[in-house]
């Protein structure tokens, strides 16, 4: 009985996030603009990979059926698929991040990369950074966004024509990924949510979110144990009609 009030909560829990920062954040001018540092990934896999776009962008469109343009289409490669969605998850989380970063998520904003008071992230890919390093948010997902774009461009990984054969480890690289990009939803709900709001890009942020959770629940991605920081978030996405 309870359990029907979850769903809405769907917008109001983030706000209520100890974390919330008050937005009165300094110049910033020395950050880097993120997107100008990650240009849009352009899509893997040929001619396959357009195909697959203009199925899920049509399957967009149709008011609602989110859920279904999680599916993998009939007779359709999985592996294309994923890599195909996981690329167009990565431009649009960049440039979601992109509308705080500069003046909102800074080094002096968000010390740490953290979702809430309970969950702090330290950064480590085992290439560059060996031990878990604590850093800001803004320091984070550079890291983040420069270790998942060097694997999208790497065509052994996300290969760019179509019938290349994907790696053996693609699955589980690609889970990985995911896990890591769900911390920067994470971060932008638990600390930012207010100025995303103030910005009028609630709508944009909660619909690709979606998109993203149901994806990453369709083909097994994320474990409920990463979706923690999120969970009601993630409980009223997957309970709504
Ligand atoms: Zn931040």
């Amino acid at each position: 009985m309870s359990n029907s009030s979850k769903k809405s909560s769907f917008l109001s829990t983030s706000s209520s996030a100890a974390a919330v920062q008050s937005g009165n954040a300094s110049s910033g001018n020395n950050q880097n603009n993120i997107q100008s540092t990650f240009r849009k990934k352009p899509i893997p896999v040929g001619q396959k990979g357009i195909e697959l776009q203009a199925h899920i962008n049509s399957t967009l469109g149709n008011n609602g059926s989110l859920r279904e343009a999680v599916k993998l289409p009939k007779g359709e490669d999985e592996l294309e698929w994923i890599a195909v969605n996981v690329v167009d998850f990565f431009n649009a989380l960049v440039f979601l991040y992109d509308v705080v970063n500069t003046e909102h998520c800074t080094e002096k904003t968000c010390p740490t990369m953290c979702a809430g008071p309970k969950f702090e992230y330290r950064w480590m890919d085992g290439e560059e950074i060996m031990k878990p390093m604590e850093c800001s948010a803004p320091v984070y997902c550079g890291y983040l966004f420069r270790w998942v774009e060097k694997q999208i461009d790497d065509e052994k990984i996300f290969p760019k024509k179509q019938g290349d054969l994907f790696p053996q480890d693609f699955k589980k690289r690609v889970k990985k990924i995911a896990q890591r990009l769900f911390r920067v939803y994470a971060h932008l709900y638990h600390s930012h949510f207010k100025i995303i709001c103030a910005l009028q890009a609630e709508k944009h942020l909660n619909t690709i979110f979606k998109h993203f959770v149901y994806f990453a629940v369709e083909f097994s991605l994320i474990s409920s144990e990463e979706m923690m920081p999120l969970r009601e978030l993630v409980d009223g996405v997957l309970q709504a009609p």
